[in-house]
């Protein structure tokens, strides 16, 4: 799969340990994201769009806050970010992810999110 560039270091960095099971790397780099909103905010974006170019739209697996936990199940603040996203509210000020434990559970969730769909496709938020 062709995945867009974020161009951003910092995601881009998150992205790669995540797709190399680097553990000790993305503890690091979440720990950064944690502090970076406008980094969160692009990784969030990015991980939604590409899905919803992989599924034509996005599944309610990520939306839906008591979809069955097969596989990939993400944070409640993620799936209100999906939500938000869905409907077209995706501008900073409804973004509205508080704090850096958020920061951090969302920015890990969007990275987890695109090395999936990049590793297995589609079939990755359907195991
Ligand atoms: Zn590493």
């Amino acid at each position: 799969m062709l995945l867009a560039d974020p161009s951003d270091v910092l995601a881009d960095e998150l992205f790669y340990a995540t797709v190399e099971e680097c553990e000790d790397c993305r503890t690091v780099l979440l720990d950064c994201a944690a502090q970076d909103a406008r980094a969160v905010k692009k990784l969030v974006d990015w991980a939604l769009w590409i899905t919803s170019e992989v599924h034509g739209g996005l599944p309610d697996v990520l939306v839906d806050q008591d979809a069955p936990k097969d596989s990939f199940s993400p944070s409640v603040t993620f799936r209100r970010l999906a939500q938000g996203y869905r409907t077209g509210q995706t501008n900073s000020a409804q973004h509205n992810v508080r704090g850096p434990e958020q920061r951090r559970e969302v920015a890990d969730d969007a990275v987890t999110l695109v090395a999936g769909l990049d590793r297995y496709g589609a079939d990755f938020l359907y195991w």
